[in-house]
């Protein structure tokens, strides 16, 4: 395609998106949002129910939903993006403002009869795709509570305000924990000088420690002593007990039970994972505890590592205690592997490496990616690309990519969907557009911005979510792009950060900022190597959480301290610091994540799995890509997940290529 007709298909697309928008015009165009809904919403309740059909309910309930959706972009993301903090306030509100429309929207009776009689009437002539968005919305107001009796809903309604209060409150706790551990100059012994001169000092000329990771860490990793780490392991391990956390968890966890039972289920996990690959807290528990066995060696002989260190210290205990597993992993770390990030980073020079990865992107997935100069964007450093299909030439979608900080802007780095993939009735497909935010540093003249080997593999990672996101065929919006369960939605994106640790790729995209060499093999060897240290323990301390949270929800009451001295040391091999209780401050089981802390380890292991299709057919091959492309990416949600990776594979999924990847043969 010419680049004329490609600038002009995009800026078509993109003049849906406004980033000139004032705070004033934000607030406005949310209540026009709300009332384009209404509006819409009232024509498909008016409709009287004999005539209610597919197309004009549940087919139009997606498009209404893609509009607004779309609509949204402009008003949600400046919140992450714009240096302008009244912007981000009144972004940040509107989408609130927003979020709560759709839950209201979700609550509708009329809009679920509406559906229910659609069904009614149009039953046969549905093929799979149409059904499965049927079944879908129709879940999605029965899970909102709507075919209960009126005196459930209130009951409801009132243990979901209980248990919304509780959650701002436990994390409420968490973010002002003011706790600090007291150290004398000599017992700091070991953690950098840089580190130190950040404590904080009291009159007497000691160093105060709080509870912010960049504090925590250096102790409990460079801190020689070993009464000075226990000291930050006692401490640490106890926060939010004394404001009350424990009671607050534990009640929550008795509240979730009721709601999921009130709602016909048997706990709060099977409610959650309904909607979830995983589909049960039974399959999620089997799922645990097989890779808790299969890992327990690997976990046992890097134990055994930190244990010989430890000896080396005189020290004849064989034990490896909380506050010891951080120090002698590190120590080990730096001996055994020997990765200097200083150097590593020399070789990959940011500009370079993104170039390279867009390249390694439009190879494996037969793309072409092309910029566009002069489009509307948020910031001058903001760069625009089309996505073409390398073999048809047809325009798919567009991405923007903000690699710079900014002051205000989303400090982490993330993919945002701004307008998602659907068909639409005139035949044409609305081309969706995703962006990436990211916080590189910026070059200079004299230095150039050089990437750890992390921040190489997150871009991948990230960049794997945009194509997720982007190359959808969908023929609705509820399915495409990255709308995956949240136990899979990970998943491409991990498969995609397996390219960064093969020494063949390595040895093609590295470049040395000075002299342009490539990285040398012993470089690359020591990096590949450097991966699974301490997998072990790594990944047997994710099956922990993972089940502790599990155990929790499955259950009407929770002792939360007993459970977590119970299970920590029997899955993870390291005992967590006597008499503390870290459930107070684990705020992933409070809200967001709870039921489904599993979700990571589980989607890792099916990116194992995936990318032994790779492996097979050469780690290039356009082939494999092209039916990662067809069975994952154009699908979206389409079918289930269990089916997609089924269907890429040519079999069910299973763990064996993971626990391979960790050298474990099963
Ligand atoms: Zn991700």
């Amino acid at each position: 395609m010419e680049y004329e007709k490609v600038l002009s298909k995009s800026m078509e697309i993109i003049s849906a998106l406004d980033w000139t928008l004032s705070p004033e015009e934000i607030t406005q165009k949310t209540q026009e949002l709300i009332d384009l809904g209404n509006v819409e919403y009232e024509k498909i309740v008016s409709i009287p129910s004999e005539q209610r059909f597919f197309a004009n309910v549940v087919k139009k309930l997606d498009l209404i939903s893609l509009q607004l959706t779309n609509l949204n972009a402009s008003l949600y993301f400046p919140a992450y993006m714009s240096t302008d903090s009244e912007i981000r306030k009144i972004s940040n509100e509107a989408s609130q403002t927003i979020s709560k429309y759709f839950i209201e929207v979700g609550m509708r009776e009329d809009l679920y009869q509406a559906v229910k009689d659609a069904k009614q009437n149009s039953r046969d002539n549905l093929d799979t795709i149409d059904s499965r968005l049927v079944e879908r919305q129709l879940r999605d107001f029965r899970r909102n509570g709507l075919d209960l009796e009126d005196s459930i809903k209130v009951k409801i309604k009132s243990i979901r305000k209980e248990l919304a209060k509780l959650s701002i409150e436990f994390s409420q706790v968490l973010n002002e924990i003011k706790d600090t551990v007291e150290y004398t100059e000599s017992e700091l012994s070991g953690i950098p000088e840089s580190t130190i001169s950040n404590f904080k000092k009291d009159e007497s000329g000691n160093y105060l420690v709080g509870m912010s990771y960049p504090e925590v860490l250096p102790v409990l990793d460079y801190a020689k002593d070993s009464n000075t780490r226990a000291k930050m392991a006692k401490v640490y391990g106890n926060r939010g007990i004394a404001e009350g956390n424990v009671a607050r968890l534990e009640k929550a966890i008795t509240l979730k039970d009721e709601l999921a039972k009130l709602k016909g289920y048997e706990n709060h996990a099977e409610f959650m994972l309904e909607v979830k690959m995983a589909k049960n807290p039974k399959n999620v528990i089997d799922f645990i505890d097989d890779l808790i066995v299969k890992l327990k060696p690997k976990g046992i002989s890097d134990l055994d590592l930190l244990v010989k260190e430890k000896q080396k210290d005189g020290d004849s205990e064989t034990k490896i205690n909380f506050e010891d597993w951080r120090y002698y992993k590190r120590v080990v770390v730096e001996n055994d592997y020997n990765v200097d990030d200083e150097v590593i980073k020399q070789y990959f020079p940011m500009k370079k490496t993104v170039e390279g990865m867009l390249q390694f992107y439009q190879d494996l997935l037969s793309l072409i990616f092309i910029e566009l100069n002069n489009v509307p964007k948020w910031h001058d450093h903001v760069q625009v690309y089309a996505i073409l299909d390398k073999n048809t030439d047809n325009f798919i979608g567009i991405f923007y990519l903000d690699l710079f900080p900014r002051d205000g802007k989303f400090n982490h780095a993330a993919a945002f969907p701004l307008i998602h993939g659907r068909q639409m009735e005139n035949g044409s497909y609305c081309q969706p557009v995703a962006a990436m935010e990211c916080n590189f540093t910026k070059p200079t003249k004299e230095t150039p911005s050089l990437l750890q080997h992390s921040e190489v593999v997150t871009l991948y990672h990230e960049f794997g979510h945009i194509m997720h996101q982007t190359i959808t065929k969908s023929r609705y919006a509820t399915f495409s792009g990255s709308s995956v369960s949240r136990d899979f939605v990970e998943a491409p994106s991990q498969m995609l950060e397996n390219w960064i640790w093969e020494p063949m790729i390595l040895s093609k995209i590295t470049s040395h900022y000075k002299t342009g060499e490539v990285m040398p093999m012993d470089l690359v060897d020591k990096l590949v190597k450097s991966r699974d240290a301490f997998s072990g323990l790594t990944d047997l301390r994710q099956l922990f959480f993972g089940k502790y949270d599990m155990i929790a929800h499955t259950n009407s009451q929770l002792e939360s301290q007993k459970l977590w001295h119970e299970l920590q040391e029997e899955t993870s091999l390291i005992p967590p610091y006597p008499k503390t209780n870290p459930a107070a401050s684990f705020g992933h089981i409070m809200g967001g994540y709870d039921a489904g802390y599993y979700g990571y380890m589980w989607s890792k292991v099916i990116a194992q799995d995936m990318f032994t299709k790779f492996q097979e057919n050469g780690i290039t091959s356009s082939d494999i890509g092209m039916d990662y492309r067809r069975h994952i990416l154009e699908h979206g949600n389409d079918f289930d997940e269990n089916e997609l990776v089924e269907r890429f594979l040519g079999r069910k999924t299973n763990n064996k290529a993971f626990l391979k990847s960790l050298g474990l043969e099963n």
